[in-house]
């Protein structure tokens, strides 16, 4: 037997322990999703949607546990992680409306009967999570693939398996009478490709680019399986013109909130080669300084945590450093935190102006800034990525907006507003490397569920006029 552990990434205390779930455990529990989704798929929706709102009863009696658990194992604040729960929470409300708006049913009148648009799920889902949203964002894949009439055998992320854990009680309660429909198992990598490699109908996934990229290659001869994939970015943030002040914290919000491990975090800001572009990188700068960086638990809240391991920083540092190598200015250094683990990082800022950058996610608090002489420079900068995630422009001019708005690639395009602002009643999904065009949150339903297209008369009467006068006596 092998255990999986994890630990508070702020002084390093065990969190969770259990047993990792291998092949053998994988292939059993996908085979009691595939027994499951015989009835499961075949009931109305009504039944999966009360089942799905008495999910949401357990969630609420468990609210604080559960903000408690997700901020013990990634490091997050408490305001953050009750956030998150609370999108949790509101997850339930929206996949219901989302699905009946986006995979109900649909008929039109039609001559001999009626047309009809119905929506049947896929079967067997997998959904692997990522650390850093480890209950919102598998939830938002679960809640609609359950409603759908799908089963679910989930993998949490190897190292948020409490937050798995707890998530799996709430559905236990909520699906008493309807055994595996859902189940979590437990473990890392090898856990994963197993669930992948088994019988499934759908890979809903989010994390990184890199396993993404597998997965696509992985799932190239099995057209069968659906893939939605909610990949990383590279998010570039355009800060032109405006007050500096709320620029800058504009900038601080999209680049630093959650210690940059947010998925549309800005990793590049992109300014004016001018007073105001210097005005605005020096008080990024200075506000950054200002941050409160502390444990989850502490008074006063911090803003932000650790980052989810000692290991991650120094991933992080590493990138830093090459970048420095590469010839980058250091605006603010990546540094420890004294007194604190090695997962604690302060903000640190880069100016890889004429600097060959890679194209790559670092997710930590690093932001690479480039200055630029006019707009079109800032937009080639600005589109200069693989990824196409979330950008944002900072500029009271409706002009250069509306050139923004149809010339950036990305799924998340925000205006004085920092990237990582996004609704759960809208799409939220990233082009390039960011994903596979399945965007989730309120599009969730889609991937969800595949249409079926009707024609339909009570009886088989009105056909044979179609060919009179067509055919030989
Ligand atoms: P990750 O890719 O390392 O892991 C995510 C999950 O996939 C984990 O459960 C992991 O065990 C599993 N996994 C990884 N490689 C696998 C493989 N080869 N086979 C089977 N399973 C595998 O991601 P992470 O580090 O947990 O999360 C951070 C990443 O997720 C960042 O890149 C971030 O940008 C991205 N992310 C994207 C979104 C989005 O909605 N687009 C949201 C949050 C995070």
């Amino acid at each position: 037997m092998t255990t999986l552990k994890s630990f508070d990434p702020v002084d390093g205390t065990l969190v969770w322990e259990g047993e990792v779930a291998d092949s053998e455990v994988v292939s059993a529990a996908l085979l009691r999703a595939r027994k499951a989704f015989a009835h499961w798929g075949s009931l109305p929706v009504e039944t999966r949607t009360k089942a799905a709102e008495r999910y949401r009863s357990a969630l609420e009696v468990r609210k604080d546990a559960l903000a408690e658990t997700i901020a013990r194992e990634t490091g997050k604040p408490l305001w953050e992680t009750r956030t998150e729960v609370a999108s949790m929470i509101g997850k339930v409300g929206i996949s219901i409306a989302a699905q009946a708006e986006r995979a109900g049913e649909k008929r039109t009148d039609m001559p001999f009967g009626q047309a009809v648009l119905r929506h049947r799920p896929h079967g067997v889902m997998a959904v692997l999570g990522p650390f850093n949203f480890p209950g919102h964002l598998p939830n938002g894949h679960i809640v609609p693939a359950l409603l759908a009439g799908n089963t679910v055998v989930f993998k949490p992320s190897e190292m948020t398996p409490a937050t798995g854990a707890l998530m799996a009680e709430c559905w236990a309660e909520a699906l008493a009478d309807h055994p595996h429909v859902f189940q979590c198992i437990q473990g890392g990598r090898e856990t994963g490709e197993a669930l992948v490699a088994g019988a499934i109908d759908g890979l809903l996934f989010t994390g990184s680019a890199g396993a993404g990229a597998h997965f696509r290659r992985v799932f190239a001869d099995r057209p069968d399986v659906i893939l939605a994939l909610e990949l990383g970015g590279n998010n570039p943030l355009v800060a032109w013109d405006g007050d500096v002040d709320e620029a800058a914290s504009v900038v601080v919000q999209s680049a630093f909130i959650t210690t940059g491990q947010r998925c549309s975090c800005a990793r590049r800001l992109i300014v004016p080669d001018t007073a105001f572009g210097s005005a605005l990188v020096e008080a990024v700068a200075a506000l950054a300084d200002r941050i409160v960086i502390g444990a989850w638990n502490e008074t006063p809240e911090p803003w932000i945590g650790p980052l989810i391991s000692d290991a991650a920083a120094a991933a992080a540092k590493a990138r830093f450093d090459g970048l420095v190598t590469r010839g980058a200015q250091v605006i603010r250094p990546f540094t420890g935190v004294e007194g604190r683990s090695a997962a604690f990082v302060t903000p640190a800022m880069l100016d890889v102006t004429g600097v060959f950058v890679p194209d790559e996610e670092i997710f930590a608090p690093v932001l690479q800034v480039s200055r630029v002489p006019d707009f079109d420079a800032a937009m080639e900068a600005a589109n200069n990525t693989r990824f196409g995630l979330s950008a944002g422009l900072v500029s009271a001019d409706d002009a250069l907006w509306e050139r923004f708005l149809v010339e950036c690639r990305a799924g998340v395009v925000n205006r004085n507003r920092p990237t990582t602002g996004a609704a759960g009643s809208m799409p939220f999904g990233g082009l390039g490397e960011s994903g596979n065009h399945r965007p989730s949150a309120y599009y969730a339903a889609d991937y969800c569920a595949y249409p079926v297209a009707s024609f339909e008369a009570t009886d088989a009467s009105g056909n044979a006029g179609a060919l009179n006068g067509k055919l030989r006596p």
